[in-house]
């Protein structure tokens, strides 16, 4: 028997909440010493939540939620979910975009009530001090603070709050005792996450990567005789769980990230790649 069928066999993979696709996966289990950690709905939920507004002087909060929601209303993103809900929440309905386009791991620009609005990381101009301050402090926070601008000012900085899953920090100290390097990697800005990493134990910090720069990342760990095991669960880490040496996807993530892994984490819960790592050396062991 191969060892996948082993696993497989004995039903412990399934009992673990963990799914494995092919035979080679349990070899590669066994040579991983880094575990490169997406941030957004791997370790945190990603069900994340509009929890401030902060305006510019003389920007109208109404106006802003009814820009920022109506943008938002056309993507798919949790960010963009979280905003258009809170929004809906507090003016009721809002308006209709035109023009909208998506920036992957960037934000989105959309065309509302008029004017030209953008949100997300995508405003390069100066932001006036008190946004740029209600920014710093949010992102100290550990909370993601997107720019909303329109007509080439910046008008808001909206909060967006998301949560570490309690299981994480478990996980990491799990991932630590097998001898593995955990690294958070996120598009997030780097001071939301070293708030998060430092809630979980991790000390390793790759931030303000793009989507397709994520595999690029990946590669270059490897580059240094690394061998590594990527989690995410998003459509863009699909790309990077395909280059790592082995791909873990979240359960409870994207179908395009589940179909570019070795292993699905049924749950969505972080324990369960521990236990998954430590199952195949032990399993290892026994055949050899
Ligand atoms: P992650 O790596 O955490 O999954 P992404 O690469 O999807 O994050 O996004 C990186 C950053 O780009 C976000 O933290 C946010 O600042 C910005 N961003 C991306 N999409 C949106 C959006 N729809 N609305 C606002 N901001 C966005
Ligand atoms: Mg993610």
């Amino acid at each position: 028997a191969t060892p996948t069928a082993l696993l497989v066999g004995t039903g412990r993979g399934a009992q673990l909440g963990v799914l494995i696709k092919g035979p080679e996966v349990l070899e590669s289990t066994r040579r991983i010493d880094t575990v490169v950690l997406d941030k957004t709905g791997t370790v945190t939920t990603g069900q994340m939540s509009l929890s401030a507004v902060h305006l510019a002087d003389g920007t109208d909060e109404q106006q802003v939620l009814r820009l920022a929601g109506a943008a938002e209303h056309g993507s798919e993103h949790p960010i963009a979910r979280a905003i258009a809900r809170g929004a809906a929440d507090r003016v009721g309905e809002l308006p209709v975009a035109t023009d909208f386009g998506n920036v992957e791991g960037l934000g989105v620009r959309a065309t509302v009530d008029g004017h030209q609005v953008s949100i997300g990381r995508l405003f390069d101009g100066e932001l006036p001090a008190a946004l740029r301050d209600a920014k710093t402090a949010a992102e100290n926070a550990g909370r993601t603070a997107v720019v909303l601008a329109w007509d080439g000012a910046a008008r808001a900085v909206l909060d967006v709050a998301d949560t570490v899953k309690p299981s994480s920090a478990e996980a990491v100290r799990g991932l630590r005792d097998l001898g593995l390097r955990p690294v958070l990697l996120t598009g997030d800005n780097e001071a939301v996450a070293r708030t998060v990493a430092t809630e979980v134990g991790i000390d390793e910090v790759i931030a303000e990567v793009l989507p397709q720069d994520k595999a690029a990342v990946v590669s270059r760990l490897q580059g240094e005789g690394r061998a590594v095991a990527m989690v995410g669960d998003g459509i863009n880490d699909a790309a990077a769980l395909a280059q790592a040496d082995l791909g873990l996807a979240m359960g409870t993530g994207t179908d395009v990230a589940i179909e570019a892994s070795d292993l699905t984490l049924v749950r969505g819960d972080l324990r369960a790649a521990v236990d998954a790592i430590r199952l195949s050396r032990a399993t290892l062991r026994t055949i050899k």
